[in-house]
């Protein structure tokens, strides 16, 4: 124990603790992107489809996340899903359908990556960087994420602990990248209500313990768009640093994960209101 206080205090790397993710190596991290500011207080909105299906539904989407006041736009080219016979993402395609979208309309662009063969081409098309819950603990790619020079947005494994998420960031932040966004999406758990159970004590856990920004992601969490402005609304209160929305316009023809997807009016209402709660936490 007192070994351990010792590595802490003198800030070197132990194999079980994360130094460098830690709250004692530095207060806030501020991420830069596009004219964007992430952590120190501001909340930066997400918002695009959970998959890019065609050039004009990217154009449409962005042109709602854009006039609804969010920061950031989203859509999957590369898509992790549960069945082989499932939509798996227009690919290369997709990521040029997303970046020439984001670019239009002045958003910058997240999408994930799956694969260190593909992050070469990801890396082109992608502003920040999205490595999802089912390779949280993908050493390697966490190794190639930590060598670019982009952010990484990471999200917490569906059975991963908060520990775990932090080691994970860790990876990448000994690799040498330093601009890492912590997401929570929910876990598993005995209820089936939810798609997952969001865990949004999560956020002040990860405040406490590290200087990383914390965005939630209430539709993976819920997997329901009923629940979403709801949760939303709570994880700002929470102190989330951001929030990340699946939007769609035609969600009943998604295909993927229309029934978690906000349509864009309601995406509008939902940014506005958590704007609100965000001044209000921000006097208190
Ligand atoms: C996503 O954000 O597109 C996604 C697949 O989320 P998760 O990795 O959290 O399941
Ligand atoms: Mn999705």
């Amino acid at each position: 124990m007192e070994f351990l206080f010792f590595m802490r205090k003198i800030g070197r790397k132990g194999d079980d603790m994360y130094t460098l993710a830690s709250k004692e190596s530095k207060e806030a991290t501020i991420i830069q992107v596009k004219g964007i500011q992430i952590g120190g207080g501001n909340l930066t909105i997400i918002g695009g489809p959970c998959s890019v299906e065609s050039r004009e539904q990217m154009q449409s989407i962005a042109q709602e996340v854009k006039d609804s006041g969010a920061h950031i736009l989203r859509g999957g080219a590369y898509k992790p899903r549960t069945s082989p016979y499932s939509f798996q993402g227009l690919g290369l395609q997709g990521l040029e359908f997303l970046s020439k979208a984001g670019h239009d309309q002045g958003l910058p662009v997240v999408t994930e990556v799956m694969s260190v063969e593909d992050f070469d081409t990801v890396e082109v098309h992608a502003d920040i960087l999205q490595i999802g819950a089912r390779n949280m603990q993908n050493t390697p790619l966490l190794i190639r994420a930590g060598q670019s020079t982009k952010p990484v947005l990471l999200k917490r494994g569906m059975s991963a602990t908060i520990e775990e998420l932090l080691m994970a960031a860790e990876y990448i932040m000994n690799a040498g990248n330093n601009q890492v966004i912590l997401c929570e999406r929910g876990i598993r758990t005995f209820e089936p209500a939810t798609r997952n159970t969001l865990d949004l004590s999560t956020v002040q856990i990860i405040k406490q313990k590290s200087h990383l920004p914390v965005f939630v992601d209430p539709s993976h969490a819920t997997g329901d768009w009923r629940l979403v402005p709801a949760m939303s609304a709570a994880a700002v209160a929470a102190g989330a640093d951001g929030l990340m929305i699946e939007v769609h316009n035609k969600p009943d023809e998604a295909l993927c994960d229309g029934g978690q997807s906000l349509k864009p009016w309601r995406f509008r209402e939902m940014v506005k209101t958590c704007k609100e709660i965000k001044e209000v936490i921000h006097r208190a």
